[in-house]
């Protein structure tokens, strides 16, 4: 079943300018701003600019530019907040949510970059 887009969701609006974002990247396919709702020092989301619902929506139906684009921002993200190991950093998570189980809110794809701090075990037990 294909994938319909809610082009009401929140993301949709900072990418229309409706709401306003703390922008920490950004280039032709691809968005990246500060969680408003950070649960770390640093708490970034990547987005890309097509209307994609989830990860496997964007892996399935994005096109190669759009996948290649989001992929390099995301890695120089974990550079330009001093999180990639190679950088001297302590490291980071990278998590996207999809869906009922894995409590998506917003309906719009997204990446959380999340590192500052130990973060704990992934999951915790049921
Ligand atoms: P999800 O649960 O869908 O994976 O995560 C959605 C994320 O979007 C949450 O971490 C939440 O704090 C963040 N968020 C929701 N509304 C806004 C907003 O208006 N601006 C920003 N910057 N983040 C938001």
């Amino acid at each position: 079943m294909p994938y319909e887009y809610d082009d009401q969701n929140i993301f949709a609006k900072i990418l229309r300018c409706e709401i306003p974002n703390d922008t920490v990247m950004e280039t032709d396919f691809t968005l990246a701003f500060r969680d408003i709702t950070p649960a770390a020092p640093e708490h970034i989301l990547v987005i890309p600019k097509g209307s994609y619902v989830n990860y496997d929506h964007f892996a399935t139906d994005a096109t190669d530019a759009e996948i290649l684009d989001f992929t390099r921002v995301v890695g120089a993200i974990t550079h330009t907040i001093k999180a990639a190991p190679n950088g001297g950093g302590n490291g980071y998570r990278l998590i996207t949510n999809a869906g009922h189980d894995g409590v998506q809110d917003v309906p719009h794809m997204h990446m959380h970059i999340i590192a500052g701090r130990r973060l704990g075990r992934m999951i915790q037990p049921a």
